[in-house]
C-alpha cells in the first residue's frame, strides 16, 4: 500500500505490528470467535508492545504520533477480523473524548492505562428505544450534591463487557429546548455502584468482540467525571463521530481487499471443467468490477485521510464514504462468497466470517440511510 500520509518510520511500525500479530492474534483468533471474547492479555500486550492510542501525549504515556498510525492500526487489526474493531474504538473513538474535553486532572488519571491495556473503555450513546434519533435519549442524570444520579439503560454497547471506563451519553437538563442541548457526557467507572452489566449480545458475526447492554440504576457519578461543559454532550458527539465513520470506512475498505485477495487465490486454486475456474469469463469479469471499485475507493479513502489530518471539514465526505465503502464491501463479500462455491459457506473458510461480519458496518456508527441525510444537508437539499 503506497498511501499519501506515510512515511518511511510510518511503514517500519506496520511490520511490527504486522509481526506481533502473526504471533500474538493469527493463531488465536479462530479460538476467541469461538469464545465470543478477545482475551484481556491480548489488549495488555497490544499497550505493552505500544500498539494502544498511538496520539496519546508522551506525558500521559503514548507517544504522540501523527493519526497516520492510528490508520495502521486500524488497518493491520481488520486484516486480521474485523472482531479486534474493539480496539480502534478504544483507540479512535473513545480515547479523543478524554484528550479533547477532559480537564488536566481526568487525563492523568485515566490515560496512562488506556495506552498500557490495562483499562478498556466504551461510548454509550445507543438506548433500547433510539438509536439514530440520540437526542431522544432518555437516559438521565440530575446532580444531587457532590454526584449525578445516572439512571437508564444502554445497548449494544461495544466493549461492553470488558470496559472499564465507560463514556455515557445522558441528559442532564431533560427539559431543554431543544432536547439536545440538555446532554452531557459522564465517564463511568467499572465499580461505580448502581452500574451494571446487562446480558451480553449473541450477535449475526463479529462473535469475538464484546456487545453488551448497560444499565444505571441510581448510579452515583462524582460531579468531578463529568466531560467538558453540561450541555454539550451533542456538541460533542457530532464533532467525534466524524473520525468514527472515518474508521469504519476504513475497516470495510481493508475487509473489501483482504477478500478479494483471498478469492484471487481461490479461483486460481480451484479447478472445474479441467481447469481453474479463474480462466471463466464470468469470474474475471466479477474479479475486474470488484478490483475497479476497491482501487476507487481506495484512492478516496486515502485522500479523505490525507484531508482529516490536515484538519479540514469531512464531514460530507466522510459520510460518502461511510455508505458507498461499507456498501461496496457487503457486496464484495456476497460475490467473492459465490465464486468460493460450496466451501465458500463453510466456516473454514475466512470469506465465510466476513461475509457475516461487514454487513453491520452499514448500521453502527450512524445507520447509511442518517449518512445520506447528513449529504443531503450539505448539498443544500
Ligand atoms: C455490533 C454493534 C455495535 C455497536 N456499538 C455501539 C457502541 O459502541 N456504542 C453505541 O452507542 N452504539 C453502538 N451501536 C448502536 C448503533 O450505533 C445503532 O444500532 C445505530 O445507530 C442505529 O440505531 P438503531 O439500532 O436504534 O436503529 P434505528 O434508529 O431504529 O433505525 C432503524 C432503521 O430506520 C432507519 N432510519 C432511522 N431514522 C431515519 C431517518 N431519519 N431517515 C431514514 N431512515 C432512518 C435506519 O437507517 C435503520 O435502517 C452498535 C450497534 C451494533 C449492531
Amino acid at each position: 500500500m503506497n498511501h499519501l500520509y506515510l512515511k518511511d518510520e510510518h511503514e517500519i511500525f506496520r511490520s511490527s505490528l504486522r509481526r506481533f500479530l502473526q504471533k500474538e492474534c493469527v493463531p488465536y483468533y479462530d479460538e476467541w470467535e469461538e469464545n465470543r471474547i478477545v482475551p484481556r492479555s491480548f489488549w495488555q500486550k497490544m499497550g505493552e508492545q505500544g500498539f494502544l492510542c498511538p496520539d496519546v501525549d508522551e506525558s500521559y504515556g503514548g507517544y504522540g504520533g501523527d493519526w497516520g498510525f492510528s490508520v495502521i492500526i486500524n488497518e493491520e487489526l481488520e486484516r486480521v477480523g474485523s472482531s479486534l474493531v474493539g480496539i480502534g474504538l478504544h483507540n479512535d473513538i473513545v480515547i479523543p473524548y478524554l484528550t479533547s474535553y477532559g480537564t488536566e486532572e481526568q487525563k492523568r488519571k485515566w490515560l496512562p492505562s488506556c495506552v498500557a491495556g490495562e483499562t478498556i473503555t466504551a461510548i454509550a450513546m445507543t438506548e433500547p428505544g433510539c438509536g439514530s434519533d440520540l437526542a431522544n435519549m432518555q437516559t438521565t442524570a440530575i446532580l444531587d450534591g457532590d454526584h449525578y444520579l445516572l439512571n437508564g439503560q444502554k445497548t449494544f454497547i461495544t466493549n461492553g463487557v470488558h470496559a472499564d471506563l465507560v463514556i455515557v451519553a445522558c441528559k442532564t437538563n431533560p427539559q431543554a429546548v431543544p432536547p439536545h442541548k440538555g446532554m452531557s457526557l459522564l465517564a463511568v467507572e467499572r465499580n461505580t455502584p448502581g452500574f451494571s452489566r446487562g446480558r451480553k449480545l449473541n450477535k449475526v458475526g463479529l462473535h469475538a468482540q464484546d456487545t453488551a447492554e448497560l444499565i444505571f440504576e441510581d448510579c452515583r457519578v462524582p460531579k468531578e467525571n463529568l466531560l467538558g461543559e453540561e450541555g454539550k454532550g451533542f456538541t460533542y458527539l457530532m464533532e467525534k463521530l466524524q473520525q468514527e465513520r472515518l474508521i469504519v470506512a476504513i475497516a470495510a475498505q481493508v475487509s473489501a481487499e483482504r477478500m478479494l485477495e483471498i478469492t484471487m487465490d481461490y479461483v486460481k486454486s480451484r479447478k472445474a471443467f479441467g481447469k481453474a475456474i479463474s480462466k471463466f469469463q464470468n469470474t474475471q469479469f466479477k474479479l475486474v468490477e470488484m478490483a475497479t471499485e476497491i482501487e476507487m475507493g481506495r484512492t478516496f479513502l486515502d485522500q479523505l485521510i490525507a484531508e482529516h489530518m490536515e484538519g479540514k471539514d469531512i464531514v460530507a465526505k466522510v459520510s460518502m464514504a461511510k455508505w458507498k465503502l461499507t456498501e461496496m464491501a457487503r457486496d464484495v463479500a456476497t460475490q467473492c462468497m459465490q465464486l468460493h462455491g460450496g466451501y465458500g459457506y463453510m466456516e473454514e473458510y475466512e470469506i465465510a466470517r466476513r461475509y457475516r461480519d461487514i454487513p453491520v458496518a452499514s448500521i453502527y456508527a450512524g445507520t447509511n440511510e442518517i449518512m445520506k441525510t447528513i449529504i443531503a444537508k450539505n448539498l443544500g437539499l
